[in-house]
């Protein structure tokens, strides 16, 4: 039971609301019965001045010899209280008390009987008005809440006395009692109410988590362009499902990308080897041959062969550099000594299609750079370049040191891209021109993804400047200070 939310939530609640109700009925209890006890005292003490007063006038009435006996039992006889009960005492002698009234007064009808005066009451109550006491007031236990009593000094005729008051604490005990049952009915049915209010509550606000749960639970592959359904665009849950509609798209097109790369990928090896099964068919389709028809189709059997190896090679490269696992090992390198490597190796293709290539240096460039995933970089922007310029055209790589950083571009006076393919060209499998690429140079539309890719390896980037009849300009820019790179 305890595994869902709800029901966690609502037993958190049950018991800090508990807690909180026990403790706040503490307190209001605390409250109350000081206060019903000050207001106890109050009284007494009111009595007690009213009771003295009547004593002083009937002492003032009487002859002088009859003492302090008969006006107190006068006194007392006008004081009868239900509940209440008087002493009179001269050191520690009682002199006369209420019990020895014949008159005794009325229960007042709520068994509020007048508390007894037993020497040991007297004393108890004596005792509060010792030095060491801290008031004239005392409860002593008994049944129906006990007695409150209260002593009080008085002088008369040069003489000490003192009024002894008990008042019964039945009432106080009484009203104190309704409170602790009311409390004690009141706490757990509000636990319980709120809790069942809470419960039911949380069950009402989680409902769309359990549904996003059984929704979330039936997007497969398949479904993947399933969304969840979003209430409150707002709201915790709203947001939740907006974030998880926001995974849903992107691992969408993660599986798209994922797919559209391996249907290009078997359809670009499909082509090299048909040819290859083709022509090893043709040759093994006659009994003898010449030399030299064995050359050819050997040799057209390896072109296909090196292709194939070429397209491989890409797509591993790039499906390990989706994956993060391609090393960059970075060191330390002069970027024009690099491109004029580079320009040096593809010198020669670029001589058998009557192309001029020319290197402009700007200058010694340090970077910190892997050199073999840099020169890759660039082959491809050359091989590009010579590739889809006609024969008699120019290609020019050139370096500057611009203020962001090192800059490499890779210029040609080619046919361009047409504008409307501009932003296609960096998409794996990507090609302009389909037919005349395959037929020229079977490349397979994969040299410019690694190569961005390559550049964003060193935290820079590649970028197709400009394209148009006069040619195309691709511009590789590198950070300023390489100290880092990664292999995404
Ligand atoms: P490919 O293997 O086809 O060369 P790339 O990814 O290197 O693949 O290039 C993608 C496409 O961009 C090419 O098929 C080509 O149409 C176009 N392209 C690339 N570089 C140039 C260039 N210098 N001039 C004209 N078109 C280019």
């Amino acid at each position: 039971m305890l595994r869902s939310v709800r029901s966690r939530l609502t037993l958190w609640y049950a018991g800090v609301l508990t807690c909180t109700l026990l403790l706040l009925s503490v307190v209001i209890y605390w409250i109350v019965k000081r206060s019903v006890m000050e207001r106890t005292d109050a009284g007494l003490v009111e009595l007690s001045d009213s009771f003295l007063a009547t004593l002083d006038a009937e002492l003032r009435d009487a002859p002088a010899a009859e003492g302090v006996v008969p006006a107190a039992q006068q006194s007392m006889i006008e004081h009868q209280y239900p509940g209440h009960s008087f002493a009179v005492l001269t050191l520690g002698q009682l002199l006369v008390s209420s019990a020895d009234l014949s008159k005794r007064p009325p229960d007042g009808g709520r068994g509020e009987s007048s508390p007894r005066i037993s020497p040991e009451s007297l004393a108890s109550c004596l005792g509060a008005l010792g030095a060491d006491s801290p008031g004239p007031f005392h409860s002593l236990p008994g049944r129906r809440g006990g007695v409150r009593c209260y002593a009080r000094t008085f002088t008369e005729a040069r003489r000490s006395y003192q009024l002894v008051i008990l008042a019964s604490l039945h009432p106080e005990s009484e009203l104190l009692e309704r409170l602790r049952v009311a409390m004690g009915w009141l706490i757990p049915f509000t636990v319980v109410l709120a809790s069942a209010g809470g419960y039911f509550l949380a069950r009402r606000n989680l409902a769309p988590v359990a549904d996003m749960t059984a929704r979330a639970d039936r997007i497969g592959e398949s479904t993947l362009h399933d969304r969840l359904s979003v209430g409150n665009p707002n709201d915790e849950l709203g947001r939740l499902a907006t974030t998880f509609n926001r995974l849903l798209d992107r691992l969408d097109l993660a599986f798209e990308r994922q797919r559209r790369f391996i249907a290009d990928a078997s359809h670009e090896l499909r082509t090299p080897l048909a040819i290859l099964q083709g022509e090893s068919e043709v040759a093994l389709s006659r009994s003898i041959r010449s030399p030299e028809e064995y050359r050819e189709s050997l040799a057209i059997l390896h072109h296909e062969a090196s292709r194939l190896a070429r397209v491989v090679d890409d797509m591993f490269t790039l499906s390990r550099a989706d994956a993060g696992q391609f090393p960059v090992n970075l060191r330390e390198l002069y970027l024009d000594e690099l491109v004029a490597e580079c320009a040096q190796s593809v010198r020669t293709l670029a001589a058998a299609r009557s192309i001029a290539l020319s290197v402009e240096s700007g200058g010694e460039l340090q970077v910190v750079a892997d050199e073999s995933l840099l020169s890759r970089m660039l082959l491809n922007l050359l091989d590009n370049a010579i590739k889809y310029t006609p024969a008699g055209g120019k290609v020019i790589i050139a370096t500057a040191a611009a203020p962001s950083g090192p800059q490499i571009t890779v210029s040609d006076n080619g046919p361009g891209i047409s504008q409307e393919l501009q932003p296609r060209i960096f998409e794996r499998f990507f090609r302009a021109d389909q037919a005349r690429t395959r037929a020229n140079s079977g490349g397979a539309g994969l040299g410019l993804s690694i190569a961005k890719w390559i550049a964003e390896a060193h935290h820079g980037s590649l970028e197709l400047t400009r394209s148009g009849p006069q040619g195309s300009l691709f511009t590789v820019r590198l950070p300023a200070k390489q100290g880092t790179a990664s292999s995404h």
